[in-house]
């Protein structure tokens, strides 16, 4: 090995799986997106028909390919023992319980594959090439339908057990308290994800006080609410503040547990960050210990490329191992 080194940059297959939607991507190793796809997960069909959906997708973005790809990073939604390839127990899609996910995909396509927590993959991809490039202590948080995250310590990304740390969605932030989808209640996730944003928002709508956000009941989404607080709305605008301080409770937590320099906020919610941003870096400051309150809350930089390009560039990582550079 060592011949090929040359112009042209190494490329690998980065495939964020969800349970709505499969993305596959062509990612060289600066972290460039080449080619990318999508399709809708046959999330009931059956873990065979979902490997063989991301047996598809690598294969077209291997014929796009110059040159033949490393192989497949896979981000997937945990709980799964990355180390050892396998889905433990993902709610969102039918027959992945206890399923040796890497393996059966690397039969279907004939390419190494190497599994990633999904959290852990996108903070992987904005700590190589988005907003944490530079940061040896970072932590990276998604609040999206869910809360996920993933924590670079040290330098080194921290996987703990199975690859499963960064679960911190499932922090508990409130005594029998709101439920989750994980069956516990009081999660983060449960009071501060989009979901339960838009749950809080839909409830003050149906209530009494004259607002905006009764006009686009039904239609109500995050960005609606995020509009009307804009626009003046003194509820939506109260809706956007209690969000801020959910979000910032727990964001005070994580720099309490692992003292990064930089928290990196990503997910659809990270879209409001331009009014959202200041208000939950205020709140973490509030509730944070003293020598903790410098530390900056930023806006992730890849958006939904993150665990794309993150799951991608393990293949760059695992081949320079094995090259032992
Ligand atoms: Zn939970």
């Amino acid at each position: 090995m060592g011949s090929d080194i040359g112009p042209s940059p190494r490329l690998a297959v980065g495939i964020d799986l969800g349970g709505t939607q499969i993305r596959g991507a062509l990612i060289d190793e600066t972290g460039a997106v080449l080619h990318r796809a999508v399709m809708a997960t046959a999330a009931t069909e059956g873990a065979e028909a979902v490997v063989a959906q991301i047996a598809d997708l690598a294969g077209v973005m291997s014929r796009e390919a110059p040159s033949p790809v490393l192989g497949i990073g896979l981000s997937a939604p945990g709980p799964l023992d990355a180390a050892n390839g396998i889905a433990l127990a993902t709610p969102t899609i039918a027959g992945f319980t206890d399923f040796p996910l890497a393996r059966a995909v690397e039969a279907r396509s004939g390419l190494p594959v190497l599994l990633e927590n999904d959290g852990i993959a996108a903070a992987i991809g904005e700590w190589r090439f988005g907003a944490g490039q530079g940061a040896d202590h970072m932590v990276y948080a998604t609040v999206s339908t869910g809360i996920g995250g993933g924590i670079v310590s040290d330098g080194r990304v921290l996987r703990g057990r199975m690859g499963m740390a960064g679960h911190i969605g499932h922090m508990t932030i409130v005594r029998d308290g709101a439920l989750c989808a994980c069956g516990h209640r009081g999660c983060f996730e449960a009071h501060a994800s989009g979901t339960a944003f838009l749950r809080r928002a839909r409830e003050a709508a149906a209530g009494d006080p004259p607002s905006r956000l009764q006009a686009s009941e039904g239609a109500l989404s995050a960005a609606s609410v995020f509009e009307a607080a804009e626009a003046g709305d003194a509820l939506a605008g109260r809706l956007v503040e209690e969000e801020a301080e959910l979000l910032g409770l727990g964001f005070a937590s994580l720099l309490h547990l692992y003292s990064p320099q930089i928290l990196v906020m990503g997910g659809g919610m990270s879209r409001q960050f331009a009014r959202l941003g200041p208000l939950v870096e205020a709140a973490m400051r509030r509730a944070a210990l003293a020598p903790f309150r410098a530390v900056p809350l930023v806006a992730a930089r890849l958006g939904d490329n993150a665990g794309l390009v993150g799951a991608a560039s393990l293949l760059f990582e695992a081949d320079r191992f094995s090259r032992g550079a």
